[in-house]
């Protein structure tokens, strides 16, 4: 029998781009052996029309189905949603705006077939992203590779298939901060990569500003690697090595050159030192135990509104 391909789509503010994305998929897939497969597309509460031109989407093409989220939940949480729905043998996720170019997709089901779980795309190179954003990618995942305890591979976003053994594995890690990065590489399982070239948005513009992105960066650190609370640590023992051969000298120069009363400026700058350092250590620590408070409260990753068609959908 021949595999069931799904294939998930998370979209925010895509009106623009799904009639050209569904085009590029038709055919790909109509040339593609297998002809059991659907597309679910996610509206993660977008604030155009994506959700009505979804909707007129899938009357054109059967196999398409929408499901809409309550609101914006993020990206992840709405890869979350689609792997949840996904019916497929395999699973492969891509992006709205064709920058995951649909061509790419039987090289990657021919990969899978050849026995790997994961086919993980690899863009060439970061052209489409501006020189700042481009750095700042190079700086975090040199960060995150010597903090975490999972090699993040470079370059490997969410452009991927997955097989349904995998997807099982990833459905059952409901953590409410998802960092999709980590969880791929920490889930494991037998990976390939295959490189694409990334293309320019089709229409629209990136929901990721540089804010986001901080955001992203900053979550992906702290929920895999305890690196920065280390950090304070060691900075803790150098600044208490530091204060005591200070204060070493000062108890000999006050023995050796008698009395000393100035010594305004060099408390003033042990004490504000200290306390800035003091103060960055608590706000770390503040944010692993607000990561810790959210988690806790074991909300749902996402809440569905609607589902079109109602139920059913794909061939
Ligand atoms: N996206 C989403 N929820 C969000 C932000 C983005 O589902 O809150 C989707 C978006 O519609 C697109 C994909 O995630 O399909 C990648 O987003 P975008 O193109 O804005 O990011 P970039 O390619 O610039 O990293
Ligand atoms: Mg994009």
């Amino acid at each position: 029998m021949a595999p069931r391909i799904s294939i998930v789509v998370p979209c925010h503010n895509e009106e623009a781009n799904l009639a050209a994305l569904l085009e590029r998929l038709d055919l790909v897939l109509s040339a593609v052996a297998s002809n059991a497969f659907e597309v679910i597309l996610i509206d993660d509460g977008s604030k155009d029309r994506t959700v009505s031109a979804a909707i007129d989407l899938t009357r054109r093409y059967t196999y398409l189905s929408l499901i809409e989220l309550s609101r914006n939940f993020g990206k992840e949480a709405a890869l979350l949603a689609g792997m949840d729905h996904a019916t497929g043998d395999c699973v492969i996720i891509m992006d709205a705006d064709l920058q995951h170019p649909p061509e790419a997709i039987p090289q990657m089901l021919s990969v899978w077939e050849e026995g790997a779980d994961v086919v993980a795309c690899r863009r060439l190179d970061r052209n489409t992203d501006g020189a700042l954003r481009a750095f700042l990618s190079r700086s975090f995942y040199a960060l995150l590779s010597r903090g975490s305890s999972v090699e993040i591979p470079r370059n490997v976003g969410d452009f991927r298939l997955m097989d349904r053994r995998v997807i099982m594995a990833l459905r059952e890690l409901r953590e409410t901060q998802r960092f999709t990065k980590g969880i791929y590489a920490w889930a494991g399982f037998r990976t390939r990569i295959i490189d694409f070239q990334v293309a320019e948005r089709h229409a629209g513009v990136s929901s990721f500003n540089l804010r986001k992105l901080w955001h992203f960066a900053w979550d992906g650190i702290t929920s895999f690697s305890t690196v920065p609370l280390r950090f304070f640590s060691y900075l803790g023992v150098v600044a208490a090595l530091m204060s005591f051969a200070y204060g070493i000298y000062i108890v000999g120069h006050a023995v050796l050159a008698g009395r000393e009363v100035p010594g305004y400026p060099s408390i003033m700058v042990a004490l504000t030192f200290l306390g800035g350092v003091q103060l960055m250590g608590i706000g770390i620590l503040g944010e692993y135990i607000g990561r810790m408070f959210i988690e806790t409260k074991k909300r749902p990753v996402y809440l569905v509104r609607e589902r079109y068609p109602d139920q059913g959908a794909g061939r």
